[in-house]
């Protein structure tokens, strides 16, 4: 039997995998647009262009294209990819201070393209990592940038060759990268809230509708898969099948195991029922040691051979190392049927089953 739940936390979680392949392609091609423009613009005398460049962009490309393959492993190596893309940018900003020149002649060059580069990194850590590491590798990022630029802002003070405005441009850029690492780390610190709070109520969503012991669905969950297939009968007229089922003489398994030896029993024959059902079918843990299956698009001869099947899978050997064996009843939906109807009949035969000596199956 399949959770229905699962299948869209699933979905979702696949889809998030394939937008953020989306983002790292778009984000990957955009810097190879970038490289093209500066290589066109500079020419291969500038060594970043012509050797640190490509390399980095085929490392890149090749962690991209394997992600695309094992989506698992990216959360591992998004930290790496930040840290790899994060040197490049710094070494590159450091490269620029420090190459030689007035600062005053390269601040449009550090203001216009790399400092952008530095904040798009802080907010890259933001998207890749949850909210503390954001925070982390953001600060990180901002302060080694800050450090690089104070140690080329030292060096001309010291030469007495900074301009009050450089020094105040520079300022400027630093604390709008500062505003810049506030606000996506309160963005962060909101998605990251949401996303706990809608994982604590699918958690919770999934326990209501769970039998703790087995992990089948229970009985609320049973009635209203038994009213959707209600709905559909009435509405397309298929056959649905449902068969109850009841461990036979378990209060004897009880009294001379005790009652975890019990529960141990009803575990078992929960997963014995689940390996003997087909995909579509559902099983439930109606209550105590009573189980409820419903199998869609399923006739009652057809019905008849799936409980014959776990029947059989029940007394073929012991379980928790007692023999255990269950009486079945089966019924289908019939026009104008309610739960009451439906579910009265699946029982009677039940019983009829037990009267009859157990271990077997009655169909109406
Ligand atoms: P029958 O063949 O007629 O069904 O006999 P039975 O002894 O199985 O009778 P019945 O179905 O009435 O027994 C239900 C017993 O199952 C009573 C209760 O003590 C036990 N039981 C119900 N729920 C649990 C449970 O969660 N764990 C354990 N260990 N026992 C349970
Ligand atoms: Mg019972
Ligand atoms: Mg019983």
């Amino acid at each position: 039997m399949v959770d229905p739940s699962s299948g869209g936390a699933h979905a979702e979680a696949a889809q998030l995998q394939a937008r953020k392949r989306l983002v790292y392609l778009v984000a990957l091609a955009g810097g190879v647009a970038i490289f093209l423009l500066s290589w066109s613009i500079r020419g291969p005398g500038d060594p970043f262009l012509a050797y640190l460049y490509p390399l980095f962009a085929a490392l890149l490309a090749g962690l991209w294209l394997t992600l695309w393959r094992r989506p698992d492993w990216l959360a591992r190596l998004e930290p790496w990819m930040l840290a790899l893309v994060a040197a490049i940018v710094l070494s590159r900003l450091a490269w620029h201070f420090h190459a030689g020149g007035s600062l005053d002649d390269r601040l449009l060059v550090l203001a216009g393209g790399h400092y952008w580069a530095v904040g798009i990194v802080i907010l890259a850590a933001f998207v890749m990592l949850d909210h503390r590491a954001g925070l982390r590798a953001g600060l990180a990022i901002l302060i080694v940038a800050s450090l690089i630029a104070l140690a080329g802002v030292i060096g001309e003070a010291l030469d007495g060759t900074l301009a009050t405005e450089t020094a105040v441009y520079l300022l400027r850029v630093h604390l709008f990268l500062g505003v810049l690492l506030v606000l996506a780390s309160i963005a962060t610190s909101m998605r990251d809230t949401v996303k706990d709070a809608l994982v604590r109520s699918e958690a919770m969503a999934r326990a209501a509708r769970t039998d703790p012991l087995t992990g089948l669905a229970n009985r609320r969950a049973a009635e209203a898969f038994l009213d959707r297939q209600a709905a559909a009968v009435a509405r397309y007229g298929h056959p649905v099948a449902v068969i109850g089922m009841d461990i036979d003489h378990f209060k004897a398994v009880n009294d001379a195991h005790g009652h975890a030896c019990g529960d141990a029993v009803i575990e078992g024959v929960a997963r014995r029922l689940e390996a003997n059902l087909r995909e579509p079918d559902f099983v439930a843990r109606w209550g105590g040691e009573e189980f409820l299956i419903v199998a869609p698009e399923t006739s009652a001869h057809e019905a008849q051979q799936l409980a014959e099947r776990c029947r059989a899978a029940l007394a073929s050997e012991p379980i928790a190392g007692v023999p255990v064996t269950g009486s079945f009843g089966i019924t289908v939906f019939r026009a104008g049927d309610t739960l009451d109807d439906v579910l009265g009949r699946a029982d009677n035969l039940m019983y009829a089953a037990k009267a009859a000596g157990r271990d077997r199956v009655l169909v109406e």
